[in-house]
Protein backbone atom coordinates (compact mmCIF):
# COMPACT_ATOMS: atom_id res chain seq x y z
CA UNK A 1 0.00 0.00 0.00
CA UNK A 2 1.39 3.50 -0.53
CA UNK A 3 1.40 6.80 1.62
CA UNK A 4 -1.64 9.14 1.33
CA UNK A 5 -2.95 11.90 2.97
CA UNK A 6 -5.91 11.77 5.08
CA UNK A 7 -8.91 14.31 5.33
CA UNK A 8 -11.75 14.07 7.57
CA UNK A 9 -14.19 17.51 6.12
CA UNK A 10 -17.04 18.70 8.18
CA UNK A 11 -19.05 19.79 5.66
CA UNK A 12 -20.36 18.31 1.82
CA UNK A 13 -18.78 21.76 0.59
CA UNK A 14 -15.51 21.11 2.12
CA UNK A 15 -15.36 17.44 0.86
CA UNK A 16 -16.46 18.52 -2.46
CA UNK A 17 -13.49 20.85 -2.73
CA UNK A 18 -11.00 18.50 -1.14
CA UNK A 19 -11.51 16.65 -4.50
CA UNK A 20 -11.96 19.14 -6.73
CA UNK A 21 -8.45 20.29 -5.81
CA UNK A 22 -6.77 16.77 -5.73
CA UNK A 23 -6.76 14.46 -8.59
CA UNK A 24 -5.28 11.92 -7.12
CA UNK A 25 -7.83 11.94 -3.99
CA UNK A 26 -10.52 8.92 -3.14
CA UNK A 27 -13.47 9.65 -1.16
CA UNK A 28 -13.65 6.99 1.86
CA UNK A 29 -16.92 5.57 2.88
CA UNK A 30 -16.97 2.04 4.44
CA UNK A 31 -13.65 1.21 2.72
CA UNK A 32 -14.62 -2.25 1.67
CA UNK A 33 -14.02 -2.23 -1.52
CA UNK A 34 -10.92 0.87 -1.86
CA UNK A 35 -9.02 -0.61 0.99
CA UNK A 36 -8.72 -3.62 -0.66
CA UNK A 37 -7.91 -2.09 -3.97
CA UNK A 38 -5.57 -0.29 -2.24
CA UNK A 39 -3.97 -3.35 -0.13
CA UNK A 40 -3.77 -5.09 -3.65
CA UNK A 41 -1.68 -2.07 -5.53
CA UNK A 42 -4.83 -1.65 -7.92
CA UNK A 43 -5.09 2.00 -6.54
CA UNK A 44 -2.92 4.22 -5.13
CA UNK A 45 -4.46 6.96 -4.02
CA UNK A 46 -2.93 10.25 -3.10
CA UNK A 47 -5.06 11.83 -0.85
CA UNK A 48 -8.39 9.59 1.09
CA UNK A 49 -11.36 11.72 1.79
CA UNK A 50 -13.28 10.19 5.17
CA UNK A 51 -16.97 11.11 4.59
CA UNK A 52 -17.89 9.34 7.60
CA UNK A 53 -18.21 13.13 9.71
CA UNK A 54 -20.75 13.64 7.20
CA UNK A 55 -24.16 12.44 9.51
CA UNK A 56 -26.04 14.48 6.57
CA UNK A 57 -25.22 11.69 4.42
CA UNK A 58 -26.76 8.92 6.27
CA UNK A 59 -30.96 7.79 6.83
CA UNK A 60 -33.68 6.83 5.15
CA UNK A 61 -36.53 8.60 5.29
CA UNK A 62 -39.98 8.65 3.39
CA UNK A 63 -41.40 11.81 2.98
CA UNK A 64 -44.75 12.10 0.69
CA UNK A 65 -44.47 8.97 -0.80
CA UNK A 66 -41.04 8.93 -2.35
CA UNK A 67 -38.33 6.91 -0.46
CA UNK A 68 -34.83 8.76 0.27
CA UNK A 69 -31.72 6.47 0.95
CA UNK A 70 -28.98 8.61 1.85
CA UNK A 71 -25.41 6.98 0.20
CA UNK A 72 -23.53 6.96 3.50
CA UNK A 73 -26.19 4.50 4.99
CA UNK A 74 -24.73 1.56 6.15
CA UNK A 75 -25.92 -1.97 4.27
CA UNK A 76 -27.02 -3.45 7.70
CA UNK A 77 -28.98 0.01 8.17
CA UNK A 78 -31.09 -0.71 4.61
CA UNK A 79 -31.21 -5.21 5.62
CA UNK A 80 -33.09 -4.26 9.07
CA UNK A 81 -34.89 -0.90 8.12
CA UNK A 82 -38.25 -1.29 9.43
CA UNK A 83 -39.83 1.25 6.49
CA UNK A 84 -37.95 -0.80 4.28
CA UNK A 85 -38.76 -4.34 5.66
CA UNK A 86 -42.44 -3.43 5.58
CA UNK A 87 -42.48 -2.26 1.82
CA UNK A 88 -39.15 -2.94 -0.14
CA UNK A 89 -38.45 -6.11 1.62
CA UNK A 90 -36.69 -7.59 -1.83
CA UNK A 91 -34.54 -4.42 -1.33
CA UNK A 92 -33.59 -5.55 2.36
CA UNK A 93 -32.80 -9.23 0.91
CA UNK A 94 -30.43 -7.68 -1.83
CA UNK A 95 -28.28 -6.20 1.63
CA UNK A 96 -28.95 -9.39 3.26
CA UNK A 97 -26.70 -10.93 0.28
CA UNK A 98 -23.68 -8.44 0.90
CA UNK A 99 -20.86 -10.23 2.20
CA UNK A 100 -20.94 -11.12 5.91
CA UNK A 101 -21.84 -9.20 9.02
CA UNK A 102 -18.66 -8.18 9.24
CA UNK A 103 -18.77 -6.07 6.05
CA UNK A 104 -22.49 -5.00 6.21
CA UNK A 105 -21.58 -3.19 9.25
CA UNK A 106 -18.71 -1.02 7.38
CA UNK A 107 -20.33 -0.80 4.28
CA UNK A 108 -22.63 1.69 2.69
CA UNK A 109 -24.62 1.36 -0.20
CA UNK A 110 -23.66 4.59 -1.89
CA UNK A 111 -20.32 3.04 -1.92
CA UNK A 112 -21.60 0.06 -3.66
CA UNK A 113 -23.47 1.91 -6.52
CA UNK A 114 -20.39 4.15 -6.80
CA UNK A 115 -17.88 1.40 -6.91
CA UNK A 116 -19.97 -0.13 -10.02
CA UNK A 117 -19.33 -3.55 -10.02
CA UNK A 118 -21.61 -5.63 -12.47
CA UNK A 119 -21.92 -7.61 -9.75
CA UNK A 120 -22.73 -5.45 -7.12
CA UNK A 121 -25.86 -6.49 -4.82
CA UNK A 122 -27.86 -3.12 -4.75
CA UNK A 123 -27.73 -2.40 -8.75
CA UNK A 124 -30.68 -4.80 -9.74
CA UNK A 125 -32.96 -3.80 -7.22
CA UNK A 126 -31.99 -0.18 -7.12
CA UNK A 127 -32.35 0.00 -11.55
CA UNK A 128 -35.73 -2.16 -10.82
CA UNK A 129 -36.93 0.69 -8.54
CA UNK A 130 -36.04 2.99 -11.23
CA UNK A 131 -34.37 4.68 -8.53
CA UNK A 132 -32.49 8.02 -8.71
CA UNK A 133 -29.07 8.58 -7.83
CA UNK A 134 -28.90 12.16 -6.26
CA UNK A 135 -25.38 13.76 -6.95
CA UNK A 136 -23.90 17.23 -5.13
CA UNK A 137 -21.20 19.34 -5.82
CA UNK A 138 -21.36 20.72 -2.50
CA UNK A 139 -24.20 23.47 -3.30
CA UNK A 140 -26.32 21.91 -6.06
CA UNK A 141 -27.69 18.74 -6.74
CA UNK A 142 -28.45 17.10 -9.83
CA UNK A 143 -30.33 14.02 -9.96
CA UNK A 144 -30.03 10.46 -12.81
CA UNK A 145 -31.34 7.21 -13.11
CA UNK A 146 -29.00 4.55 -10.94
CA UNK A 147 -29.33 2.84 -14.57
CA UNK A 148 -27.57 5.49 -16.28
CA UNK A 149 -25.02 6.58 -13.01
CA UNK A 150 -23.29 3.17 -12.94
CA UNK A 151 -22.16 3.49 -16.68
CA UNK A 152 -19.50 0.55 -17.04
CA UNK A 153 -17.06 -2.01 -15.20
CA UNK A 154 -16.07 0.18 -11.92
CA UNK A 155 -17.02 3.71 -13.40
CA UNK A 156 -19.79 5.94 -12.63
CA UNK A 157 -21.26 9.30 -14.41
CA UNK A 158 -20.14 11.89 -11.19
CA UNK A 159 -17.44 14.42 -12.22
CA UNK A 160 -14.68 15.24 -10.60
CA UNK A 161 -16.31 18.37 -8.34
CA UNK A 162 -19.29 15.93 -7.40
CA UNK A 163 -20.22 12.89 -4.72
CA UNK A 164 -23.03 11.02 -4.44
CA UNK A 165 -25.46 12.21 -1.80
CA UNK A 166 -27.59 9.41 -1.65
CA UNK A 167 -30.90 7.51 -3.80
CA UNK A 168 -34.32 8.67 -4.27
CA UNK A 169 -37.01 6.07 -4.95
CA UNK A 170 -40.08 7.74 -6.08
CA UNK A 171 -43.66 6.06 -5.38
CA UNK A 172 -42.03 2.93 -3.19
CA UNK A 173 -45.47 1.85 -2.19
CA UNK A 174 -47.38 -1.45 -4.06
CA UNK A 175 -44.44 -3.13 -5.43
CA UNK A 176 -43.73 -6.50 -5.33
CA UNK A 177 -40.38 -8.28 -5.65
CA UNK A 178 -37.93 -10.52 -5.36
CA UNK A 179 -34.01 -10.30 -5.18
CA UNK A 180 -31.67 -13.81 -6.27
CA UNK A 181 -28.11 -14.22 -6.09
CA UNK A 182 -26.41 -17.20 -7.33
CA UNK A 183 -22.64 -17.62 -5.96
CA UNK A 184 -19.84 -19.65 -5.92
CA UNK A 185 -19.97 -20.03 -1.90
CA UNK A 186 -23.05 -19.43 -0.30
CA UNK A 187 -21.95 -16.19 1.85
CA UNK A 188 -19.29 -13.76 0.72
CA UNK A 189 -18.40 -14.53 -2.55
CA UNK A 190 -19.82 -11.48 -5.23
CA UNK A 191 -22.55 -12.82 -7.50
CA UNK A 192 -22.34 -15.14 -10.76
CA UNK A 193 -25.45 -14.03 -11.36
CA UNK A 194 -27.99 -11.46 -9.22
CA UNK A 195 -31.66 -11.08 -10.45
CA UNK A 196 -34.60 -8.72 -9.03
CA UNK A 197 -38.12 -9.09 -10.56
CA UNK A 198 -40.79 -6.35 -9.65
CA UNK A 199 -44.20 -6.42 -10.50
CA UNK A 200 -46.45 -3.33 -9.68
CA UNK A 201 -49.95 -3.67 -10.94
CA UNK A 202 -49.98 -5.21 -14.38
CA UNK A 203 -46.39 -3.63 -15.08
CA UNK A 204 -43.31 -5.97 -14.67
CA UNK A 205 -39.72 -5.06 -14.09
CA UNK A 206 -36.75 -7.30 -14.67
CA UNK A 207 -32.92 -6.50 -14.05
CA UNK A 208 -30.03 -8.86 -14.13
CA UNK A 209 -26.79 -8.20 -13.03
CA UNK A 210 -22.79 -9.62 -13.55
CA UNK A 211 -24.09 -10.40 -17.14
CA UNK A 212 -22.71 -7.37 -18.59
CA UNK A 213 -20.55 -4.36 -17.88
CA UNK A 214 -23.15 -3.38 -15.55
CA UNK A 215 -26.49 -3.95 -13.97
CA UNK A 216 -29.56 -4.49 -17.36
CA UNK A 217 -32.99 -4.18 -17.41
CA UNK A 218 -34.60 -6.39 -20.04
CA UNK A 219 -37.27 -4.34 -21.34
CA UNK A 220 -38.02 -6.39 -24.22
CA UNK A 221 -39.28 -8.81 -21.95
CA UNK A 222 -41.16 -6.70 -19.25
CA UNK A 223 -43.01 -5.00 -22.00
CA UNK A 224 -44.13 -8.57 -23.53
CA UNK A 225 -45.91 -9.09 -20.01
CA UNK A 226 -47.10 -5.16 -19.35
CA UNK A 227 -51.05 -5.48 -19.12
CA UNK A 228 -51.41 -9.28 -18.04
CA UNK A 229 -52.21 -9.71 -14.47
CA UNK A 230 -51.32 -13.77 -14.30
CA UNK A 231 -49.14 -14.16 -17.46
CA UNK A 232 -49.13 -18.43 -17.73
CA UNK A 233 -46.29 -20.51 -17.66
CA UNK A 234 -45.45 -20.19 -21.22
CA UNK A 235 -45.63 -16.61 -21.75
CA UNK A 236 -43.22 -16.92 -18.05
CA UNK A 237 -41.24 -18.95 -20.15
CA UNK A 238 -40.83 -16.42 -23.31
CA UNK A 239 -39.45 -13.62 -21.06
CA UNK A 240 -37.18 -15.94 -19.45
CA UNK A 241 -35.75 -17.12 -22.54
CA UNK A 242 -35.82 -13.42 -24.27
CA UNK A 243 -33.78 -12.55 -20.61
CA UNK A 244 -31.32 -15.64 -21.38
CA UNK A 245 -30.65 -14.28 -24.72
CA UNK A 246 -30.38 -10.36 -24.15
CA UNK A 247 -27.97 -10.88 -21.67
CA UNK A 248 -23.88 -10.37 -22.62
CA UNK A 249 -22.20 -12.77 -20.28
CA UNK A 250 -18.58 -13.72 -20.38
CA UNK A 251 -16.62 -16.68 -19.01
CA UNK A 252 -14.66 -15.94 -15.47
CA UNK A 253 -13.82 -17.42 -12.67
CA UNK A 254 -17.47 -17.40 -11.27
CA UNK A 255 -19.01 -19.17 -14.18
CA UNK A 256 -19.28 -19.60 -17.63
CA UNK A 257 -21.42 -17.53 -20.05
CA UNK A 258 -23.47 -20.72 -21.02
CA UNK A 259 -24.18 -21.45 -17.10
CA UNK A 260 -24.96 -17.71 -16.47
CA UNK A 261 -28.12 -17.95 -19.35
CA UNK A 262 -29.09 -21.24 -17.64
CA UNK A 263 -29.49 -19.52 -14.60
CA UNK A 264 -31.24 -16.55 -15.65
CA UNK A 265 -33.62 -18.78 -17.76
CA UNK A 266 -34.95 -20.43 -14.55
CA UNK A 267 -34.53 -17.82 -12.14
CA UNK A 268 -36.46 -15.00 -13.82
CA UNK A 269 -39.28 -18.04 -14.83
CA UNK A 270 -39.21 -19.02 -11.22
CA UNK A 271 -39.44 -15.87 -9.30
CA UNK A 272 -41.80 -14.03 -11.84
CA UNK A 273 -44.16 -16.92 -11.18
CA UNK A 274 -43.57 -16.53 -7.20
CA UNK A 275 -44.93 -12.78 -8.33
CA UNK A 276 -47.85 -14.00 -10.14
CA UNK A 277 -49.13 -17.15 -8.66
CA UNK A 278 -51.73 -16.51 -5.93
CA UNK A 279 -50.44 -16.99 -2.63
CA UNK A 280 -47.16 -16.28 -3.75
CA UNK A 281 -47.15 -13.04 -3.37
CA UNK A 282 -44.87 -10.95 -0.55
C1 LIG B 1 -15.22 -9.59 2.40
C2 LIG B 1 -16.01 -8.75 1.40
C3 LIG B 1 -17.16 -9.28 0.85
C4 LIG B 1 -17.90 -8.53 -0.07
N1 LIG B 1 -19.04 -9.08 -0.60
C5 LIG B 1 -19.79 -8.35 -1.45
C6 LIG B 1 -21.00 -8.89 -1.99
O1 LIG B 1 -21.41 -10.02 -1.69
N2 LIG B 1 -21.72 -8.11 -2.86
C7 LIG B 1 -21.31 -6.86 -3.22
O2 LIG B 1 -22.00 -6.19 -3.99
N3 LIG B 1 -20.16 -6.32 -2.73
C8 LIG B 1 -19.39 -7.03 -1.87
N4 LIG B 1 -18.23 -6.50 -1.37
C9 LIG B 1 -17.79 -5.19 -1.85
C10 LIG B 1 -18.16 -4.00 -0.92
O3 LIG B 1 -18.33 -4.41 0.42
C11 LIG B 1 -19.43 -3.26 -1.37
O4 LIG B 1 -19.35 -2.87 -2.72
C12 LIG B 1 -19.71 -2.03 -0.48
O5 LIG B 1 -21.06 -1.67 -0.57
C13 LIG B 1 -18.83 -0.83 -0.79
O6 LIG B 1 -19.20 0.21 0.08
P1 LIG B 1 -18.11 1.03 0.92
O7 LIG B 1 -18.87 2.04 1.71
O8 LIG B 1 -17.23 0.13 1.69
O9 LIG B 1 -17.30 1.72 -0.27
P2 LIG B 1 -15.80 2.26 -0.28
O10 LIG B 1 -14.85 1.13 -0.35
O11 LIG B 1 -15.58 3.26 0.80
O12 LIG B 1 -15.84 3.05 -1.68
C14 LIG B 1 -15.97 2.36 -2.92
C15 LIG B 1 -15.73 3.36 -4.06
O13 LIG B 1 -16.79 4.31 -4.13
C16 LIG B 1 -16.32 5.64 -3.90
N5 LIG B 1 -17.35 6.27 -3.05
C17 LIG B 1 -17.86 5.75 -1.89
N6 LIG B 1 -18.86 6.54 -1.45
C18 LIG B 1 -18.96 7.58 -2.32
C19 LIG B 1 -19.84 8.71 -2.41
N7 LIG B 1 -20.84 8.91 -1.52
N8 LIG B 1 -19.68 9.56 -3.46
C20 LIG B 1 -18.72 9.34 -4.38
N9 LIG B 1 -17.86 8.28 -4.37
C21 LIG B 1 -17.99 7.41 -3.35
C22 LIG B 1 -14.96 5.49 -3.23
O14 LIG B 1 -14.09 6.59 -3.52
C23 LIG B 1 -14.47 4.20 -3.88
O15 LIG B 1 -13.93 4.47 -5.15
C24 LIG B 1 -17.45 -7.22 -0.45
C25 LIG B 1 -16.29 -6.70 0.12
C26 LIG B 1 -15.57 -7.45 1.04
C27 LIG B 1 -14.32 -6.88 1.64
Amino acid sequence: MNNFNYERPRSLREAVSLRSRNAGAFYLAGGTDLIVQMRDDLLKPSLLIDLKALKQLEGIDMKKDVLHIAALTKVSAVEMDRTLLRTLPFLCDAAGFLGSPLTRNKATIGGNICNASPAAEFGTPLIALNARAVISDGEKTRVMAVEDFMTGVKKNALKRGELLSGFIIPDPKGHKGRFFKKSRIKLVDLATVNITVIKKGTEYRIAIGSCFIKPLRIRTAEEMLRGIKEPDARLLGKAARICAEEIKPIDDLRGTADFRRDIVFHYVKKLLGELTAKGGQR
